[in-house]
């Protein structure tokens, strides 16, 4: 079943088309990767699926349903969730704090809600911090943080822009984990990743951009052997 369908998706600023007429689909169920050249519109894709951005063309399908003009709190509530390429959790919040932000308040909560936070909190490990100051916390931390809060909202397909971008190796195979456990539960995943070794070991397709555009798409192997995928990355 497609869960993602991204249709002659475009987005220009002023003269510069960053997104020209992209199409891909992500199945339920699958890890998908979206790489390309710096600049080649991996965020802004991003930032267009998730509402953050208007698109000029084209059209957003999630779950069956067109989101296309839908707002970031509207896609997000029907189960897109994403984080970003700069993590931006509230610094001078608490670890936990930061887990009630996806809410209205951050005085008041149900029993229900607390149990939840702290069982995302050890599923991912962070919850020795939980009453650190976000910005306490180490960039891979942070970006754990970022998920955290992400699955407050109980998504079926997150959108992750560069997971392993600041990240020490270590932390990474544990993000990488987390990603994966996730997945086997029934999460989709979008992953925007530099890192080809973190993309081998956890994607089972890859879509590839350049200059707004899908020139490739298919597994690891599939792609490493294009030789337009070369040419793009190579100049
Ligand atoms: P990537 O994530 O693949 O590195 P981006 O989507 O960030 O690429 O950027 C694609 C192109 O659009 C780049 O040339 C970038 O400079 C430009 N761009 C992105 N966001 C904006 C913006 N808000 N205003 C103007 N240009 C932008
Ligand atoms: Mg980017």
């Amino acid at each position: 079943m497609v869960l993602l369908d991204v249709n002659g998706l475009r987005k220009a600023f002023g003269g510069l088309v960053a997104v020209d007429g992209l199409e891909f689909t992500v199945e339920q169920g699958e890890i998908v990767a979206l790489i390309g050249p710096n600049g080649s519109g991996k965020t802004t894709t991003f930032n267009l699926v998730t509402g953050f951005l208007d698109a000029d063309g084209g059209t957003v399908t999630f779950d069956g349903e067109d989101i296309t003009d839908l707002s970031p709190y509207d896609v997000a509530r029907r189960g897109l969730g994403r984080t970003f390429q700069i993590t931006r959790p509230f610094g001078r919040l608490t670890v936990f704090e930061n887990m009630l932000v996806p809410n209205t308040s951050t005085r008041t909560y149900s029993r229900e809600q607390e149990e939840r936070i702290w069982q995302i909190l050890e599923e991912l490990d962070i919850d020795h911090v939980a009453d650190h100051d976000a910005n306490e916390l180490s960039g891979g931390q942070q970006k754990l943080l970022e998920l955290a809060r992400v699955l407050m909202l109980d998504p079926k397909l997150i959108l992750l822009d560069e997971p392993a971008a600041g990240v020490n190796p270590a932390l990474m195979d544990e993000i990488i984990e987390q990603i994966r456990a996730l997945n086997d539960r029934g999460t989709t995943f979008l992953v925007v990743e530099h890192d080809m070794s973190v993309i081998e070991e956890l994607c089972e397709r890859i879509v590839v951009m350049d200059s707004g555009r899908k020139i490739a798409s298919g597994t690891f192997e599939e792609i490493r052997r294009d030789t337009g995928v070369k040419e793009a990355y190579l100049g």
